[in-house]
């Protein structure tokens, strides 16, 4: 066997503009398109956003509202509740359902079941001219179920319409368990630059209307890494995600102890 050199983002192909460019970019919440799309947010040929009322603070649909109004370049809100999965999913041992992950307790369950129908039903239509589609991965990037709900429901529609699948390769201390238990081949991953300007705008936006749900002090990524979903299993190159740490640290102290897992996981 010859070694080969793992893949760096140096050595990692770029995006091909042209797979953009008529690519629908479909996000869960309001910010996701910033936080986990920064380098195609601004240029997919459409942005569709899923959710809109949280369901635990009257202020966040109202913001959000706001946001999209004034949202700097268009985009399809469609002001779905959220399915409130949130600390909900056991990713110790996270399973995957037809709809996403499965959640603690079987009222989420109903929930995540009828919100993945509807948004099934709405991408059938909302995809139709899409030639490419992005969205979250399968274990919700640093680990959360209303991503792993969309994926699933876009993932549904994109192979009824074999339509090219990519997905933003980030993962955390929370979701590296689900990452391992995930059912998909993964092409190449290819690198996009951030543009780092229109997410900072978009940021601001978000925090000027109070529904800003990550670090205020976070740093964009400069450069996002994408793979194409393909039919089958197969592991996610280590070497490609980009790993959340320090969120996790704050919000999950009891998940450090996985500390090896992770570090195993970027060797
Ligand atoms: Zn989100």
């Amino acid at each position: 066997m010859t070694n080969t050199p793992p893949m760096t983002l140096e050595t990692m192909p770029s995006l091909p503009d042209a797979l953009v460019e008529g690519a629908a970019l479909v996000v869960a919440h309001p910010d996701d398109e910033v936080l986990w799309f920064g380098s195609i947010a601004a240029r997919a040929q459409s942005l569709i956003v899923c959710f809109e009322d949280s369901g635990n603070a009257a202020h966040t649909a109202r913001g959000r509202r706001r946001v999209s109004e004034a949202f700097p370049r268009p985009a399809r809100w469609l002001r779905l509740n959220e399915p409130r999965t949130w600390r909900r999913t056991s990713w110790n041992d996270p399973t995957y359902t037809p709809h996403g992950l499965q959640a603690t307790d079987p009222q989420t369950d109903q929930r995540v079941a009828e919100t993945f129908a509807q948004l099934v039903e709405i991408l059938e239509r909302e995809l139709a001219g899409a030639t490419a589609v992005f969205t979250h991965n399968p274990w919700g990037e640093y680990g959360h179920a209303d991503h792993a709900l969309v994926h699933a429901a876009v993932r549904t529609v994109a192979t009824a319409r074999e339509l090219p699948l990519l997905c933003p390769l980030i993962a955390s201390l929370t979701s590296v368990r689900a990452l391992r238990r995930q059912q998909a081949a993964w092409g190449s991953p290819m690198r996009a630059d951030v543009d780092i300007e229109f997410c900072e705008r978009v940021r601001s936006l978000y925090v000027t209307h109070g529904v800003w749900t990550w670090d205020e002090q976070w740093n964009f990524w400069t450069r996002d890494v994408f793979a194409p979903v393909q039919v089958g299993s197969g592991t996610v190159p280590a070497s490609a995600i980009r790993w959340v740490r320090g969120f996790l640290d704050r919000e999950y102290p009891e998940h450090v102890e996985d500390r090896a897992v992770l570090d195993s996981s970027q060797a």
